[in-house]
């Protein structure tokens, strides 16, 4: 047995990144995971490459196709797990979205855009996830994934950084509304984490006037970093673990710094 064996977990923005990482991290330890993203294609392949996993560890593994945005979608992907699994137990709403713009250029689009994923996604998750445990009348873990820039602006993002104060601001008071059903709620905040979401900030940046080249936003946060390095998806994973298991059941309304000491500089 361990921390979390026989845990039942959906994490959503799954099919890549820090999800796809915090899914394997919790099926080496024997939960159940349920891969969740908007990428068809990619999360099915994803839980196709964890079955073996899953077999060797004693948990189970099954994805759904979901966008974070449509409770109908969040409500059929947590029918899909309660299926597969029995019940629900931990929920990591973890899918985001950034799209770097300067602050002047910042549009309506560009602002509903992030906010619906980032901030009306996480809402919509924490409810359906809540209400499950609820049905089920048992206790639930809600995780949310914040950010650094959650506790700090940062240039060309300002909807992002928005919507990111914004997710520990419901994390807070999903923690204070929550706590009489025995669900708590928690968050994580990464520093800057080597994933796939750079390839695509890295050529907003480019196309904004903001870099020059891929990598160069990398190269400087590195130099403001105290561990001396961004982080890779596996910096984050024994944290998350924690989080779900029940070693922090006593833990809610907090957001974890998980940065390398990023925002001690
Ligand atoms: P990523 O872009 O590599 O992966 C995000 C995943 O979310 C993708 O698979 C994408 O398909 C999915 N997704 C996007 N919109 C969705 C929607 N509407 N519904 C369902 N799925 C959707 O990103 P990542 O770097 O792994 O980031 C994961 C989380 O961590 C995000 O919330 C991000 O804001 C946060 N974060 C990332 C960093 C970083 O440096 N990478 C730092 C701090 C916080």
């Amino acid at each position: 047995m361990t921390r979390v064996s026989g845990r039942s977990c959906i994490v959503t923005g799954a099919a890549q990144g820090i999800g796809r990482a915090i899914g394997e991290a919790l099926l080496e330890e024997g939960a159940d995971v349920c891969f969740a993203d908007i990428n068809e294609e990619k999360v099915a392949a994803v839980a196709e490459a964890n079955r073996e996993r899953a077999v060797r560890c004693g948990g189970k593994v099954t994805h759904a196709v979901v966008d974070v945005t449509s409770r109908a979608q969040v409500r059929a992907m947590i029918d899909h797990a309660v299926a597969q699994f029995g019940k629900l137990d931990v929920k990591f709403n973890n899918a985001g979205v950034n799209k770097p713009m300067n602050f002047l250029d910042v549009t309506e689009e560009n602002w509903r855009f992030i906010m619906d994923v980032n901030g009306l996604g996480c809402l919509i998750g924490m409810q359906e996830a809540a209400k499950q445990f609820i049905r089920q009348g048992t206790p639930g873990k809600i995780i949310n994934t914040a950010s650094v820039a959650s506790r700090q602006g940062f240039d060309n993002v300002a909807p992002y950084c928005a919507s990111k104060w914004g997710v520990v601001s419901l994390t807070q008071s999903g923690a204070r509304d929550l706590a009489k059903h025995d669900i708590t709620v928690t968050g994580f905040a990464p520093g800057v984490v080597a994933t796939e979401m750079w390839e695509q900030v890295d050529k907003d940046l480019m196309e904004i006037g903001a870099a020059d080249r891929p990598g160069q936003a990398m190269d400087e946060f590195s130099s403001v970093i105290l561990k001396g390095r961004v982080a890779t998806p596996h910096d984050i994973t024994g944290t998350t673990t924690f989080l779900a298991s029940k070693d922090s059941d006593y833990m809610t309304g907090q957001i974890v710094m998980i940065d390398g000491g990023m925002t001690l500089v």
